[in-house]
């Protein structure tokens, strides 16, 4: 998904007044400030939008930068293959544009504006997220035009230099004193004047299509990781370079297995003679099923960690582990025979002495004296 349009997140108009945007801007973190929004994950991406916004209309100079190349003026170039991508914010190409429209010498034409980014999410299932998976994915995208290769002038012609700024994209307006510099209107700041457009693209150099890719998912990622396929976004218009596409990842609940960062968590059912004599267990892993020893008297709720079989982590080398909650089961349906067999059992074990009952007995212990308090 490509970003939102930072006045459009402000509310305010192009050519909103600095007074304006603050305003819009106090308004708008008032309401979805982290502390009234409490923890509302969407809320909190929106803060955050409008407030590199903010940054950046209220500041001249980036606000300047911004009107003229749009977001492609604050992002990193796209560099390097896949990986995890970093946030955005504010690139080195910043200090390049700037160069060129304020301190700039003489080769002050406009960058051809970038493609944007997408984004394409895919659901995972745990076992797909901890093993790994190659997919396809169908991206309705733009690409460049294959007729003019990409720039827009029909084939065997190609774009004249601009005969207004003669190429440079930008012409000088005297405003009394002042010399500005503005962009060019008639070739808006490419420099160059598409005379006779390609029919494909109409001038474009690119078009709609949807790109079927291969998309590999690392084994380990969670929810929340995303995959960059560095030029595989929308092509630029006249051949201007692509944006990126993020692959961004989610993961699935699993009937079983619960997953906290590296570590899985489950419950296993057992019996009550089990727990009170021992005996072995058979546990779920993502492998497939491990034994696992049950020491007598053990008290349900008791968490068995079985070591290396939670996830392997995608950033290092380490591996989770999994943690297994034993939950005592109280026998249902019993018949005549078989309840009268626990009645005796607990005659025999004897009504009164907590012995064989050690919270039972801890508890009692602190009802009294809880009474006792507050007697005293
Ligand atoms: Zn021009
Ligand atoms: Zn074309």
């Amino acid at each position: 998904m490509s970003k939102r349009d930072y006045y459009e997140v402000l509310g305010v108009a192009k050519d909103a007044s600095e007074r304006e945007i603050k305003k819009a801007y106090k308004k708008m973190a008032m309401k979805y400030h982290p502390d009234r929004t409490k923890g509302d994950k969407s809320m909190e991406e929106t803060f955050k939008e409008v407030k590199e916004a903010y940054e950046v209309l209220n500041d001249d100079q980036k606000r300047a930068a911004y009107d003229q190349y749009g977001h492609a003026a604050f992002e990193q170039g796209g560099h390097g293959g896949g990986g995890f991508g970093g946030g955005g914010g504010f690139g080195q190409d910043f200090g390049d544009i700037f160069g060129d429209i304020f301190g700039g010498g003489g080769r002050g034409r406009q960058r051809q504006q970038r493609g944007s980014d997408l984004r394409y999410n895919v659901e995972l299932s745990l076992e797909d997220a901890v093993k790994g998976k190659s997919l396809e994915i169908k991206v309705p995208t733009y690409v460049s035009c294959e007729p003019c290769d990409g720039s827009g002038a029909k084939k065997g012609t190609s774009a004249k230099t601009c005969s207004t700024c003669h190429g440079h994209g930008q012409v000088q307006m005297r405003q009394g004193l002042f010399a500005v510099q503005q962009t060019c209107p008639t070739c808006s700041g490419k420099g160059k004047v598409i005379t006779d457009p390609c029919t494909s693209c109409r001038g474009q150099g690119r078009v709609e299509k949807t790109k079927t890719l291969s998309v590999k998912i690392p084994a380990g990622v969670d929810t929340g990781d995303r995959i960059r396929l560095s030029g595989e976004g929308e092509a630029g218009e006249s051949g201007a370079p692509a944006g990126d596409l993020y692959v961004q990842v989610n993961v699935n609940d699993h009937p079983v297995f619960v997953r906290d960062e590296n570590h899985l968590y489950c419950e296993v059912p057992i019996s009550f003679t089990t727990a009170a004599l021992g005996g072995e267990i058979e546990v779920p892993t993502l492998g497939g099923k491990v034994k696992l020893k049950v020491p007598k008297e053990t008290q349900t709720g008791k968490m068995f960690r079985l070591r290396g079989k939670g996830v392997k982590s995608v950033r290092s080398s380490s591996t989770g582990d999994l943690m297994c909650k034993v939950v005592i089961e109280t026998p249902v349906n019993l018949s005549g025979d078989q309840a009268e067999l626990l009645r005796s059992l607990e005659e025999k074990m004897g009504k009164s002495s907590k012995k064989h009952s050690p919270k039972e007995k801890g508890f009692f212990d602190d009802v009294k004296k809880f009474f006792d308090d507050l007697k005293s």
